[in-house]
């Protein structure tokens, strides 16, 4: 049963306005729903690297906005009679759902060539700058207003909070990272960088198979939590020549955007090897690249930016049957009311922990 809104309602959303560290709750309305749209309660929402760098200054944003794409949330409200998710489930009011970074139109020439997370029309949930209805798109709020062609999954009704708000960014990112590398059954994967996304890469790297799991990251403490995450062995950057699997990695997956992290990565690919550069979002520098090498080792090298909808498909099933496997709840530090949302920021930038949420 879906119920359509009668009446303007709304909520709060912890507002950015290009200060560093600040950030404002404020009361602001919603009107009737249009069709397509989906009014969501949000659940919880964890803060991704990327929210942190905006917050502090690091990265440009269009203000004022509404950050946090982490999140997960409770159906409030439908202006259709029926909606169903991405495996064709009807949804309905109540329901726990995760949705698509980006919400696509399906029919520009980027969502046509098969990239929609590229959509000219699009979205970006957590990434809008807050005018009109584009005021609740963050997960850092009360509320949630999903655009039209948003990609929605419903969730398990048991899949703990803290282990379901990464699957619209980390989860998903490595889905689609993983997913052009084909069958990586009795494969040798290396992980540069172990941050969420790059721990999410070694869980779903080795349930597909992976018979090596190379994890690399210059922090001790990031490297001993691999194991539990299902790498086979964590090095520090500069000891992969020394490990017997340097020279036959089937596939790397670069998430921390560390120049030399690729440099290493292209050191060590097998012949027929891919690297996948996820991580590169920010101008980090260049990397020397010997086409000669790339030519008769007939490498790979492929850029992963965000994902499409069936990639969110893939992360909630991985999360699923694999979310308690691989400690993911445990990365979740801690918890802020959102209205203490600046505190939760400190926390996070302060602390080097992995996640921190913020829960209306
Ligand atoms: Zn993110
Ligand atoms: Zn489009």
């Amino acid at each position: 049963m879906s119920v359509l809104l009668t009446r303007a309602a709304g909520g709060r959303a912890a507002v950015f306005e290009g200060l560093p560290g600040r950030l404002t709750i404020q009361s602001c309305p919603v009107s009737d729903l249009a069709p397509g749209e989906i009014l969501v309660e949000v659940i919880g929402c964890t803060l991704c690297g990327s929210d942190l760098h905006t917050v502090e200054g690091r990265r440009q944003v269009a203000v004022p906005t509404v950050l946090g794409h982490e999140i997960v949330g409770r159906i409030a409200a439908m202006a259709d009679a029926e909606a169903w998710d991405l495996s064709g489930s009807p949804l309905a009011i109540g329901d726990p759902i995760v949705w698509a970074i980006v919400a696509s139109c399906g029919s520009c020439p980027q969502c046509q060539q098969g990239l929609p997370q590229k959509c000219s029309h699009g979205v970006k949930y957590g990434h809008e700058r807050a005018t009109g209805r584009r005021i609740f798109t963050g997960g850092l709020a009360d509320i949630c207003l999903l655009a039209p062609g948003t990609a929605i999954v419903k969730l398990p009704a048991d899949m703990p909070l803290a282990v379901a708000c990464p699957a619209g960014c980390a989860t998903a990112t490595i889905a689609a990272a993983l997913e052009p590398a084909g069958d990586l059954t009795g494969r040798t994967v290396a992980v540069f960088g172990l941050g969420l996304l790059g721990l999410t890469a070694c869980g779903m790297a080795r349930a597909a198979g992976a018979a090596e799991v190379i994890a690399i990251d210059p922090l001790p403490d990031r490297r001993a939590r691999a194991a539990a995450f299902g790498a086979t062995v964590a090095v520090e950057p500069g000891f992969l020549a020394a490990h017997p699997a340097a020279g036959r990695i089937d596939l790397s997956v670069e998430v921390s955007g560390a120049p030399r992290a690729i440099a290493e990565a292209l050191d060590h690919a097998a012949v027929g090897a891919a690297i996948h550069l996820v991580g590169s979002v920010a101008p980090l520098g260049s990397v020397p690249l010997d086409p000669e090498q790339v030519v008769r080792r007939l490498l790979t090298i492929r850029g992963i930016h965000n994902y499409a909808p069936r990639h969110l498909l893939t992360a909630v099933r991985f999360l699923a049957d694999h979310g308690q496997t691989f400690p993911f709840a445990s990365l979740v530090e801690r918890w802020y009311p959102l209205d203490q949302v600046e505190a939760a920021f400190a926390h996070a930038v302060g602390s080097g922990a992995v996640r921190v949420g913020v829960r209306p």
